[in-house]
């Protein structure tokens, strides 16, 4: 990275910081997730008054300290939350938390800034929440090497066949093939396997099209937790209200 570098990110956190300053976390294009301090941003007259928030798509123009990032200036490029709907922001939020707790300072994991920029849009754009939510997740966990394709073996790594039984491993994780299964795995049912599998390779607008019955969908919300909670060193706030919707 160049002492001074420009970058389109989209913004997924922000904390005050001393007495008129602001980091925002920021998943970028070029750079992954990068943390910047805006120097004065709370002040009235500050140069960054309203652009610094949460889900703005901004282009950034930063110089690069010894420990952060210092925002000189930023443009913000759309808003892609306009929504003052209640149950819009409780997803939005917890994909913005999740985000950042899954992305480790500085990883460039290819695909992210795109995902969360059409998850974003998508959601703006439905009222499948749930669902926009579950896609995200499973395609992030994917990107984040977290879940391996569902179209395999997590074991021999052997293509799984549809034709024959299909677990799932001891910890209620990922899916095993008949050969590489023992009697404590529990046997999967394939339009949930071809769902999840779906999700995972085609574009999130796509993805959501599927509308799966709700005993799959809590399913795989119970599913999604197993996978989470070893990733996740405490549960995050947004969590919370994000039950008390779904
Ligand atoms: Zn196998």
């Amino acid at each position: 990275m160049n002492k001074n570098f420009k970058t389109k990110g989209i913004i997924i956190r922000k904390v005050d910081f001393g007495e008129a300053d602001r980091i925002v976390t920021v998943l970028t294009e070029d750079f992954g997730k990068i943390d910047c301090i805006a120097k004065g941003a709370r002040r009235i007259k500050s140069k960054f008054c309203g652009r610094l928030e949460l889900f703005n798509h901004v282009l950034l123009n930063c110089f690069q300290g010894k420990d952060l990032a210092y925002l000189n200036e930023t443009e913000v490029l759309g808003s892609l939350s306009e929504t003052k709907e209640l149950d819009r922001h409780r997803v939005q939020f917890y994909m913005a938390e999740l985000t950042h707790k899954l992305i480790q300072p500085e990883q460039e994991l290819m695909g992210a800034y795109r995902l969360l920029q059409d998850a974003l849009r998508v959601l703006d754009d439905t009222v499948k929440y749930e669902t926009v939510l579950q896609s995200y997740l499973i395609k992030l966990l994917t990107l984040s090497g977290f879940l391996p394709p569902w179209n395999h073996c997590s074991s021999c790594n052997d293509k799984l066949d549809l034709n024959d039984p299909i677990h799932l491993d001891h910890l209620d994780r990922h899916v095993l093939c008949s050969s590489c299964s023992t009697a404590d795995d529990a046997p999967m049912n394939i339009a949930l396997i071809k769902w999840i599998n779906y999700m995972q390779n085609y574009p999130l607008s796509q993805a959501i099209q599927v509308q799966p019955e709700e005993k799959d969908q809590r399913f795989v919300w119970e599913w999604l937790q197993n996978l989470l909670d070893p990733l996740l060193s405490s549960p995050l706030k947004s969590e919370v209200f994000l039950r008390a919707r779904l």
